[in-house]
C-alpha cells in the first residue's frame, strides 16, 4: 500500500483514505494507491463495500498541477492514465461510494463519478475548473458528467470552471445525499443500507438518460459558445470543452472518451495554458519577498483612514467597509465630502440592484465609513491611505500632518500614481511607517495592489501592507519605488509609441482594434479617454524638466488635450462619445492628426497590425527588463500580474514578459534593436533584455534563478 493512500476496515466496509497533504492532490503515487487498495478489497471475501474519502479537510482536489509541465510533451495516445483506475472503480463488483468533504474537483471530481455513489457534506464544492488552467477535464469528465447531470449543467461546469455547492450537486444528480455529522460514519451508513437494500450499482458511463435529444442540445452548446466567446474572450479551452460534452451526446463513452483525450492534448500544448499555469504559481509566489521572511511580524489593522474622497479614496474606502475595516474618510470641504459619500452610496446600491448585495449589507457597509472634515479621528487608524491630489507639495504637507497626528504604530500610505514614496516619507519623522498602497481604478473593482517600498520602509510595514491587500480581496504585488512604479512607468513607453503609431499614418481606431485583436481588454486610446487625456497631460508636465532635448515628443497627445477633449468625462477625447459612453471616430481630428502630423514633418504611411503590436508590446517588455534590471520588481511574473490585474493585458497569454519568452527573446531582443537604429534612444535595448537573448534564456529563467538564489540565501542566513 502507497504511503499516500491508507485502507482501514471497518467490519465488513472496506475505507479508502487518500493522504496527501494539504489538498490530496493525485500526485504519482495517490491513483496506484487506490488501484491497489481496491484489489485488495475485491478478492477479500469478508468486505462487501468501500467508501473512498480524503483525509484531513478535503476530498481530492485535484491533478498536481506542477506534473502538468512534465507531461506537456507526452501525446498521451492510451489517454489518462486515471482512466483505467476510474473504470476499474466503476466495475468493482463491490458498492462503492465517494465522501466528499471540502473541494472535489479536477481529477478528484472525475473519480468520484466512477464511484457507484456519492455523499457529500454540505459545505462541500464540486467542480471541473480546469479551463482556468487552459486545460479541459481529461479523465472522462466530459463523458461521464454529462450522464450524471445533464448536458447543460456539465457545460456550464466544464466550460466555465465554477464550483458547485453540495445542494446544487444534489439537485442535478451529482451526488446522492447531503449528510450532516461525521462525514466516515455517514458514508459507512450509506454504504451499509446499499449492501442491505442490495440495490443496483450503477456504472455511470453505461447510462445515457440524461444526454437529452439533439434539438435541446445543440441549443445548449450555441448559446455557451456565444457567452464563451464573451465572457472568456480569446481563450479556446472553454470552447473545446463544450465540444468534448458535445461528443458524450453523440458518440459511444469509449469514442468520446478518446475525443476528449485528444483535445486535452491540444490544450495541454497550447500557449493558453502554458501561460494560465505560470500566472497560477505567480499568484503564490508574488507574496514571497526574499528579505521578508515569511515569519515578518506583523501589525494589527482594525481601524483605517483615508484622505481624499474623489475618484480614488472613495473606492478605497469601500475596500476597507467591504473587508468590515471601519473607516474614516476625510475631505476638505463639505460639498466634496457629500459628492463623495453619495458616489459611495450609488456603487452600494448598484450592487443591491444587480443581486451581489442585500440591502441589510449595504447599510452595514456604509455605517463602517465615517465621513469627515478634520483630522480629529486619525488617532486610533493603523492604517491611512492618502488620495488626495497628485502633488508632491500637497502630499508633503498631509504626510507632515499625519506625522503628528496618528499613532507611531500607524501605516502611513500614499495611493501617489508616480510620485517618489521616499519624497513623501521625507516630511515625515518616521519614513519606515511610509509606504506607496497603489489601487487601480475603479478601486472597489481592480483586483491589483502594487505595494511600493520606500528606501526606508520597514519589513513589518511591507508584511502588514501584503497580508492587508488579501484582506482587501486585493492581489499585493510588491514593488520598488521609481516614477511610476512598474505599471505606469511601463504604460508611458507603450502609450507613447502608440502615439507615435498615429503621428506616422495609423488610424486611432486602428491602434486600438489591433491591440484588442492582440487580446487587450481596451485600445490605447479608448483607456487614455477613460483615464482622462488631461492626467496624462499632468503627468507629462509634472516631468518635463526631465526631457532630453532633441528627443521626440508625442505631440498630438498635447493638442487633444489643448482642444479640450479630456476623454469620456467631456464625452470627447480621442473619440466622441455618446450618451452611453459609445465610442464613434471624429473625422476632423483624423485630419487634425494628420496636418499636425505634416506640420510636425513627420511623413504619413501605411502601417501593418503586426508593426503596432510590436511597437506597443516590445516597448512593454524593454521596460519591464529595464525594470527588472534595476530591481523594482522581483521577478518577471510579477510584472505580468501587474499587467494582467490592472491593464487588461489577455491572460492567456501569461503576461507581457511571458509572451515575450513565448516569442524567443533573441527576436525580440533583435527586433528592439531595429527599432532602436530606425526610431532612436526611446528604444535604447535593456541590458538584460540582450543578456538573456545573448544567452538562450528565458525571463522565467531569470525567475528561477532569482527563486534559487533567494533559497540559497535564506539557507545561508
Ligand atoms: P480626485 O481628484 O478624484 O480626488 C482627490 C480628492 O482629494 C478630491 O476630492 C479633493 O477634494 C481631495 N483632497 C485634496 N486635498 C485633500 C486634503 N488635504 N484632505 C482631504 N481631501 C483632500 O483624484 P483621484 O483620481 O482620486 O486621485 C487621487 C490620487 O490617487 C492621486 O495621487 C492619483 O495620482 C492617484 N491615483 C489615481 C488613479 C486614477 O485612475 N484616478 C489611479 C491610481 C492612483
Amino acid at each position: 500500500m502507497s504511503e499516500l493512500v491508507k485502507l482501514t476496515f471497518d467490519g465488513e466496509i472496506a475505507v479508502i483514505t487518500v493522504d496527501n497533504p494539504p489538498v490530496n492532490a493525485l500526485s504519482p503515487g495517490v491513483p496506484e494507491g487506490i488501484k491497489s487498495a481496491l484489489e485488495e478489497i475485491i478478492v477479500a471475501d469478508n468486505i462487501k463495500g468501500a467508501v473512498l474519502i480524503g483525509g484531513g479537510t478535503t476530498f481530492i482536489a485535484g491533478a498536481d498541477i506542477r506534473e502538468f509541465g512534465k507531461i506537456r510533451n507526452q501525446t498521451r495516445e492510451s489517454g489518462s492514465p486515471i482512466l483505467p483506475l476510474i473504470l476499474f472503480l466503476e466495475d468493482s463488483p463491490k458498492p462503492i461510494v465517494a465522501a466528499i468533504h471540502g473541494t472535489a474537483f479536477g481529477g478528484g471530481l472525475e473519480i468520484a463519478q466512477g464511484a457507484h455513489f456519492r455523499v457529500a457534506n454540505e459545505k462541500s464544492l464540486l467542480g471541473q475548473p480546469e479551463v482556468k488552467l487552459g486545460l479541459i477535464p481529461g479523465a472522462g469528465g466530459t463523458q461521464r458528467l454529462p450522464r450524471l447531470v445533464g448536458t447543460a449543467k456539465a457545460v456550464e461546469m466544464c466550460a466555465f470552471g465554477e464550483p458547485i455547492s453540495a445542494k446544487d450537486a444534489l439537485e442535478n444528480g451529482l451526488v446522492d445525499k447531503i449528510v450532516e455529522g461525521d462525514l466516515l460514519a455517514e458514508a459507512t451508513k450509506f454504504i451499509r443500507q446499499v449492501i442491505q437494500a442490495n440495490k443496483p450499482l450503477r456504472k455511470t458511463r453505461e447510462s445515457r438518460d440524461k444526454l437529452g435529444d439533439e434539438a435541446t442540445n445543440a441549443a445548449i452548446f450555441e448559446t455557451a459558445k456565444a457567452t464563451a466567446k464573451k465572457i472568456r474572450r480569446g481563450l479556446n479551452a472553454p470552447l473545446k470543452a463544450i465540444d468534448a460534452v458535445e461528443a458524450a451526446t453523440k458518440l459511444s463513452f469509449e469514442e468520446g472518451v478518446q475525443f476528449e483525450n485528444k483535445l486535452f492534448v491540444e490544450c495541454l500544448q497550447s500557449v493558453e495554458s502554458k501561460a494560465l499555469i505560470h500566472v497560477f504559481f505567480g499568484e503564490r509566489e508574488v507574496a514571497k519577498i526574499p528579505d521578508v521572511p515569511k515569519d515578518t511580524p506583523v501589525l494589527p489593522i482594525e481601524e483605517a483612514a483615508v484622505i481624499g474622497a474623489g475618484t480614488m479614496g472613495g473606492g478605497i474606502a469601500m475596500n476597507f467597509a467591504n473587508a468590515g475595516i471601519p473607516v474614516v474618510l476625510k475631505e476638505t470641504t463639505q460639498e466634496a465630502l457629500t459628492r463623495g459619500m453619495a458616489t459611495i452610496e450609488k456603487n452600494y446600491a448598484s450592487s443591491v440592484k444587480k443581486g451581489r448585495m442585500t440591502e441589510d449589507q449595504m447599510q452595514k457597509r456604509l455605517s463602517l465609513i465615517t465621513p469627515t472634515l478634520v483630522y480629529d479621528e486619525f488617532a486610533d487608524a493603523d492604517v491611512v491611505v492618502e488620495a488626495a491630489f497628485e502633488n508632491m507639495a500637497l502630499k508633503r504637507e498631509i504626510f507632515g500632518a499625519l506625522d503628528k497626528i496618528c499613532k507611531p504604530s500607524a501605516i502611513l500610505a500614499s495611493n501617489t500614481s508616480t510620485l517618489s514614496i521616499d519624497e513623501i516619507a521625507a516630511a515625515t519623522s518616521r519614513p519606515e511607517m511610509v509606504i506607496g498602497h497603489h489601487f487601480f481604478s475603479p478601486a472597489n473593482v481592480m483586483r491589483l495592489l502594487e505595494i511600493v517600498r520606500g528606501e526606508k520602509t520597514s519589513k513589518e510595514v511591507v508584511a502588514t501592507s501584503m497580508k492587508l491587500a488579501k484582506r482587501l480581496k486585493k492581489l499585493g504585488v510588491p514593488v520598488g519605488n521609481c516614477r511610476g512604479f512598474v505599471g505606469n512607468r511601463m504604460v508611458e513607453p507603450y502609450g507613447r509609441e502608440a502615439q507615435f503609431l498615429v503621428e506616422e499614418g495609423a488610424t486611432v481606431e486602428q491602434v486600438d482594434r489591433a491591440l484588442n485583436n492582440f487580446g487587450m481588454a481596451m485600445g490605447l486610446f479608448a483607456m487614455s479617454d477613460l483615464a482622462g487625456v488631461d492626467v496624462g497631460w499632468r503627468v507629462r508636465e509634472e516631468y518635463k524638466h526631465l526631457e532630453i532635448a532633441g528627443r521626440r515628443y508625442p505631440i498630438i497627445a498635447d493638442k487633444i488635450y489643448e482642444l479640450g477633449r479630456y476623454g469620456q468625462k467631456t464625452k470627447a477625447g480621442w473619440y466622441d462619445y455618446d450618451e452611453n459612453r459609445k465610442p464613434a471616430p471624429n473625422a476632423e481630428i483624423a485630419q487634425m492628426l494628420k496636418d499636425t502630423a505634416t506640420n510636425a514633418g513627420i511623413r504619413q504611411r501605411e502601417i501593418s497590425d503586426e508593426e503596432i503590436i510590436e511597437r506597443t508590446i516590445y516597448a512593454l517588455v524593454n521596460e519591464g527588463a529595464k525594470i527588472l534590471e534595476d530591481g523594482i520588481a522581483l521577478r518577471s511574473v510579477d510584472i505580468d500580474l501587474i499587467y494582467i490585474n490592472g491593464f487588461g493585458f489577455p491572460v492567456w497569454r501569461g503576461g507581457p514578459m511571458f509572451y515575450a519568452d513565448t516569442i524567443g527573446l533573441e527576436k525580440v531582443y533583435q527586433k528592439v534593436k531595429e527599432l532602436h537604429e530606425a526610431h532612436g534612444d526611446w528604444w535604447k535595448p535593456s541590458g538584460l533584455l540582450k543578456k538573456l537573448a545573448e544567452t538562450g534564456e528565458s525571463f522565467s529563467d531569470f525567475d528561477r534563478r532569482k527563486l534559487q538564489t533567494a533559497t540559497a540565501e535564506s539557507a545561508a542566513n
